[in-house]
């Protein structure tokens, strides 16, 4: 071997996978706390929520977040549970945005802080917001979100569409039997507010009661919202999770997240940090490797992005049928962070 030349990996190059994907989106999970019980996400009985030392603090939070960019994350999601319940977010919030490389500030919030912070999150550095809301009738949606109040979450859209964000989406969970015949009134709202509109299908996770009866297929959705609208494709990139549309004649638009009719493991570049700290590589796949174990014990930026190269190295292809994930990992969806 010549002198110089190092058999070494790079352990600082881009996080590519066993199949050439290349990882560039980080999602945190700031918490395994919720102030919604939402019936397709929380477990009837709830979880047992994790004592607040087990949880990432701020610092460490931050101090991975630097590792990831270094090894090439751009855009960075926190999410939970719902991360609003966190104290102090606006701090985080500028602490993560000042981190070199991280472009893309993103959150997924239930909407509820939303009226009184939507404008502190921008000021922040949040660029984008993913606001869950799936019904828009007052007691249907107490029912799904097992006691919230609609009026909070759509004053929280108001005041986030007024803040100035680069990106605005609506999430709703179509069930089949629930809210599936709210399909267009979500489509209407998103035309008239001018906004963009995420129908997802129901996916399942421990305690939510999943069977494919109560999953709204992708092609039966769009044929129900062409009876009224006319959908325009809107081309996305290769990562991208949803298919999307404009509504022709409108400022609005709208996306199917198509997870169980036609994932889109090929072009997967997401890892995720849960609350606890542990890297994921896939919202199905166990969490693996404690990178907060790893960081209380005084590891190097080097030995950090060793261990999460190697976790990444464990991601599979593609997920299975959702029929078969049922019982795979023992975390309902707020304690895995969506
Ligand atoms: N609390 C925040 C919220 O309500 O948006 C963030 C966490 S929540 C787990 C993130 C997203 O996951 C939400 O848009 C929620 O609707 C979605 N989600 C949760 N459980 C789901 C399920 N079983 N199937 C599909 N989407 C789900």
């Amino acid at each position: 071997m010549l002198s110089g030349v190092s058999a070494q990996p790079d352990i600082w190059a881009p996080l590519v996978d066993k199949f050439n994907r290349r990882h560039t989106y980080l999602r945190v999970s700031l918490t395994d706390r919720c102030n919604f019980r939402c019936v397709y996400c929380m477990p009837a009985d709830g979880v047992d929520v994790k004592p607040k030392d087990e949880i990432l603090s701020f610092e460490e939070i931050v101090r991975l977040t630097q590792v990831f960019a270094r090894l090439g994350v751009d855009k960075v999601r926190l999410t939970g549970g719902e991360p609003t319940v966190r104290k102090g977010l606006d701090g985080l919030m500028r602490d993560l945005t000042a981190i070199p490389g991280i472009d893309r500030l993103l959150m997924t919030t239930n909407g509820s802080t939303l009226a009184t912070h939507a404008q502190i999150y921008r000021d922040a550095g949040l660029n984008g917001l993913n606001i869950s809301i799936d019904s828009l009738k007052p007691e249907r949606f107490a029912e799904i979100t097992r006691g919230a109040d609609l009026s909070r979450v759509l004053n929280g859209i108001d005041a986030a569409l007024a803040a100035g964000y680069d990106s605005i989406k609506i999430n709703v969970v179509l069930m089949s039997g629930v809210n599936e015949d709210e399909l267009c009134d979500f489509v209407q709202f998103a035309v008239d507010r001018k906004t963009h509109v995420r129908f997802i299908e129901f996916m399942p996770f421990v305690g939510n009661g999943w069977d494919k009866g109560g999953v709204v297929p992708y092609k039966q959705m769009r044929s129900t919202i062409e009876n009224k609208f006319k959908l325009e494709v809107i081309e996305t990139e290769k990562s991208a999770v949803a298919k999307e549309f404009s509504v022709a004649g409108t400022a609005g638009s709208v996306g199917f997240v198509t997870s169980v009719t036609d994932d889109f493991c090929n072009g997967c570049n997401r890892i995720r940090l849960t609350a606890e700290g542990q890297i994921k590589t896939c919202l199905f796949l166990l969490a693996g490797t404690s990178l907060r174990d790893m960081v209380r014990s005084g590891a190097s930026d080097d030995e950090l992005a060793v261990a999460i190269r190697t976790a990444l190295m464990t991601k599979w292809a593609g997920h299975p049928p959702m029929e078969r994930l049922i019982g795979l990992d023992d975390r309902a969806m707020v304690q895995i962070g969506g």
